[in-house]
C-alpha cells in the first residue's frame, strides 16, 4: 500500500485489519464547515491548557462507545460507522493518537469534533460537554468563572434546564403531600409498578396547581430564549418570563422523562391522572408530549433506547412497543431491548439509528386495529433500515393486552411470544389476507400489490425473492404467476424503489488533487517528522514568500504556511497540541486524517525533495513557457526585448536546477 508523490513513495504502516483498497492518503474536506472556534463573539475562550488536558485524559474510545459498538482489532478498535449507513465496519479509532476515522464516508477528527457532530454541538459546548462528562474542571481565560447562564448556547441551556425539570418532578413525585402520595399511590396500584422502577427512570409529577417549575427555573437565571423555547410552558408573546406568564403546559400529570440515545432528558410524555384539572388545555388527552424544541425531534428519538442499546449490544434484538410504559413494564420484567417511538409515527431516522446497534428487530404491538396498521407501516421503512423485522402477536388468549400479560407472566411470556413470532412476510401477507382459503381472486390480486409496495423498499434482491416466495406460500398462489405480477409491478416507473433513503451523511468529495498536491505531502512529513520542520521552514518560506510557492487556495496550503511559521517563530506546540493552531473543523479534520495513519519513511528527505520540486516547477514554469511564446513570436514590433527574456529563461533555468541546500543529515 503506497501514495505516489511523483517518483517518490511514502508507505504506510501495515496495520493487518486495514483493508488495502482504504489505505490511500486521502484529504477529505468534511461538509460540515461550521466555525468552531469563536461561535459567540462574548463567550469567553477555554484555555487552551484545558482543551489539551481533556485530551490526555480522556480516551476516545469512552467518548465513541456511547454512539458506536466497537470492537478490538490489534491496538486500535473498530466498528460501524455512526456518520453513514453501512454494514461493515470501516470506522475506526486509535486510542493512542487520540483520533477516528472512517474509511467508508472520510469523517476523521479527534474527541472534541466527535462530540460535535454526533451531538450536534459547537467547539466550546463539545469540551464542555466532555469535561462534565469526564470530571475535568474547565477553565476560562479572562480570569475564569465561566460563561455566566446568559452566554451558555441555547441547546445546552435546554439540556440543563430539563435536567433540572426531570429532577424537580420526581422530587414532586416523592415528596409526602397530596400530589406525590396520589402518584405514588397510582403509578403502585393502577399502573402496577415497583417503587424501585420509578427511582430508576425519575418518573415524577406535575402539581395540579401551582407554578413550582417556573419558581424554580427562574431562579437558575436560563435565558428568556430558554424558558420560552423549552416547552414546558405556554407564554404570550412579548411576555417577559415571570411566574404570572410562564403558565405550565403539565398539570396534575404523571411525569415520564424522554431521554434520547445518550441519556440526556429533553422532553417528557405526561400521563393523564384523575389530578389533571378540568381546564387542562388537552384534559381529554390520555398522553401529552412536550412539542419539538431545539432539543427534541420526535422522529428521531426512541423511548429507552439509551438503555436498550447496552442490552442489544449483547446480542438481543430490539422489542419495539407502542408506548413509554409498555417499555418501561418489560424493563421491570427484565427484556431490557425494548424500545417505544414517541407518538405514533415511526420514521427512517428512528430505524437507522436501531441498525447501529442490532440488525433485528421485533414488533410486539397491540393487537388492536391501530396497532397493527402501524406494525405494518414499519415494515417498508424497516426494509430500507435493512432491518430484519420479526412480528411477536398475543394469539387466541383471553388476556390481549401486552402490558398484563409481561405483568402476569414476566419474562416468560416473552419468550413464548418469541416461540411463536412470524416473519415479516407472514405477519404482512395475514394482516393483508387474513383469510386466503376463501378469498377471491380480486382480494388476491390487491393484497399482493399492496406486498408488493412493501418488497419493493428492499434493496436487495434475494430479500425480494426470498419474500415473494414466502408470500406465495401464505397468500396459496402459485410462485410463477406472484413473480411474474411483480416484474410488471416493478417495471412501472412509479414503483421503482420509492422512497430511498438519503444516506445520512453524503460521502464528501475527495478531491484527489488536493490529497496529491505537494503541500500535502509537506503536511503530511512535517506532522511525522516533526524534527524535519526547521529545516523545511528555512528553505520555503522565503521562496514562498519572493514567488508565492504554496498554493493558498487549499488547505493543505493554508496551514502548512501557518505550521511553517510557527516552526520558524519557533511557537510549535508539538502535533498532539495542535487544537490552538486549528480555527476550524476542516482544519481539525485534515490534521486528524494525516495523524491517523504512520508512514514508514526509509528516506524522508527524498520526499521533502520531491516535493519541493513540484512546488518551483508550478511556481515558475508557467513563466517559462511564456518567455519561451514569447521568444517563438519575436517579431519587429514585439514590445519584449529578446536579451532581456533570454536572460530571465537562463535565471529561470538554473533555478530549477538548483539543490534547495537541505541539511545533508535529512
Ligand atoms: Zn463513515
Amino acid at each position: 500500500m503506497s501514495v505516489k508523490s511523483a517518483g517518490a513513495e511514502i508507505c504506510f504502516e501495515k496495520s493487518g485489519f486495514l483493508d488495502r483498497a482504504h489505505c490511500e492518503l486521502k484529504v477529505q474536506i468534511p461538509n460540515t464547515l461550521v466555525c468552531a472556534s469563536a461561535p459567540h463573539s462574548n463567550m469567553p475562550a477555554i484555555k487552551p491548557t484545558c482543551i489539551r488536558d481533556l485530551k490526555l485524559r480522556v480516551n476516545i474510545v469512552d467518548v465513541v462507545s456511547r454512539v458506536a459498538t466497537l470492537k478490538k482489532a490489534g491496538s486500535r478498535f473498530k466498528g460501524l460507522c455512526p456518520f453513514h449507513q453501512e454494514k461493515t465496519p470501516s470506522f475506526h479509532v486509535n486510542p493512542d493518537r487520540g483520533s477516528y476515522k472512517c474509511f467508508g464516508c472520510g469523517k476523521a477528527g479527534d474527541i472534541f469534533s466527535f462530540v460535535q457532530e454526533t451531538e450536534q454541538l459547537n467547539f466550546t459546548e463539545s469540551v464542555e460537554a466532555l469535561g462534565q462528562r469526564f470530571g475535568v474542571p474547565i477553565e476560562y481565560e479572562e480570569g475564569g468563572g465561566g460563561p455566566s447562564r446568559e452566554e451558555r448556547s441555547l441547546r445546552q441551556e435546554l439540556f440543563d434546564l430539563h435536567d433540572v425539570a426531570a429532577e424537580h418532578f420526581f422530587q414532586t413525585f416523592k415528596a409526602s403531600g397530596p400530589t406525590g402520595d396520589f402518584m405514588r399511590t397510582y403509578w403502585k396500584e393502577k399502573r402496577r409498578f415497583a417503587p424501585e422502577i420509578a427511582d430508576e427512570f425519575k418518573i415524577g409529577a406535575a402539581e395540579p396547581g401551582d407554578n413550582s417549575l417556573a419558581a424554580a427555573l427562574l431562579k437558575r437565571k436560563y435565558s428568556e430564549d430558554a424558558l420560552r423555547q423549552c416547552g414546558l410552558f405556554f407564554m404570550r408573546d412579548g411576555a417577559l418570563p415571570a411566574l404570572g406568564t410562564m403558565k405550565p403546559r403539565f398539570r396534575g400529570r404523571l411525569m415520564i422523562p424522554i431521554r434520547d440515545h445518550q441519556g440526556r432528558v429533553v422532553a417528557f410524555t405526561a400521563r393523564q391522572t384523575d389530578l389533571t384539572p378540568q381546564d387542562d388545555a388537552s384534559r381529554e388527552a390520555k398522553y401529552v408530549n412536550s412539542p419539538e424544541t431545539p432539543i427534541f425531534t420526535k422522529g428521531n428519538l426512541l423511548f429507552n433506547l439509551d438503555r436498550a442499546r447496552t442490552a442489544a449490544k449483547d446480542g438481543h434484538p430490539f422489542v419495539m412497543v407502542e408506548g413509554q410504559l409498555d417499555a418501561i413494564r418489560c424493563w421491570s420484567v427484565g427484556l431490557k431491548t425494548a424500545i417505544a417511538p414517541q407518538g405514533t409515527a415511526i420514521t427512517d431516522g428512528q430505524l437507522s439509528l436501531l441498525r447501529r446497534y442490532h440488525s433485528q428487530i421485533e414488533c410486539f404491538f397491540d393487537s388492536d386495529s391501530a396497532g397493527q396498521k402501524a406494525a405494518l407501516r414499519l415494515l417498508p421503512l424497516a426494509l430500507r433500515a435493512e432491518l430484519e423485522v420479526r412480528y411477536l402477536t398475543l394469539t387466541g388468549d383471553t388476556n390481549n393486552d401486552p402490558d398484563l400479560r409481561f405483568l402476569e407472566k414476566g419474562l416468560a411470556a416473552y419468550d413464548l411470544l418469541r416461540s411463536q413470532s412470524q416473519s415479516a412476510m407472514a405477519y404482512a401477507s395475514r394482516a393483508l389476507l387474513p383469510s386466503p382459503d376463501t378469498a377471491s381472486a380480486e382480494q388476491k390480486s390487491r393484497a399482493t400489490q399492496e406486498l408488493f409496495d412493501i418488497i419493493n423498499h428492499s434493496e436487495s434482491a434475494i430479500i425480494r425473492a426470498q419474500f415473494l416466495s414466502e408470500a406465495a406460500r401464505h397468500l396459496q398462489l402459485p410462485p410463477a404467476a406472484l413473480q411474474k405480477d411483480y416484474e410488471q409491478h416493478r417495471s412501472r416507473p412509479q414503483n421503482r424503489l420509492t422512497g430511498q433513503p438519503a444516506p445520512i451523511v453524503a460521502p464528501p468529495p475527495t478531491p484527489t488533487h488536493v490529497a496529491d498536491s505537494p503541500e500535502n505531502h509537506l503536511l503530511l512529513l512535517l506532522l511525522h517528522f516533526e524534527a524535519l520542520g526547521a529545516a523545511i521552514a528555512q528553505v520555503l518560506l522565503p521562496l514562498h514568500a519572493q514567488q508565492n510557492w504554496i498554493d493558498l487556495n487549499h488547505l493543505p496550503g493554508q496551514l502548512l504556511v501557518r505550521f511553517l511559521n510557527e516552526i520558524a517563530e519557533q511557537n510549535w506546540p508539538g502535533r498532539d497540541h495542535l487544537d490552538p493552531l486549528l480555527e476550524n473543523d476542516a482544519e481539525r479534520a485534515l490534521v486528524a486524517n494525516l495523524l491517523f495513519e504512520s508512514p514508514a519513511l526509509d528516506d524522508p528527505s527524498k520526499v521533502i525533495n520531491e516535493a519541493l520540486r513540484q512546488l518551483r516547477t508550478r511556481a515558475l514554469e508557467p513563466r517559462l513557457r511564456q518567455i519561451e511564446l514569447a521568444l517563438a513570436t519575436h517579431g519587429p514590433d514585439s514590445p519584449h526585448d529578446p536579451i532581456r527574456l533570454i536572460k530571465e529563461r537562463t535565471d529561470i533555468q538554473r533555478q530549477l536546477r538548483a539543490p534547495f541546500g537541505l541539511p545533508a543529515a535529512l
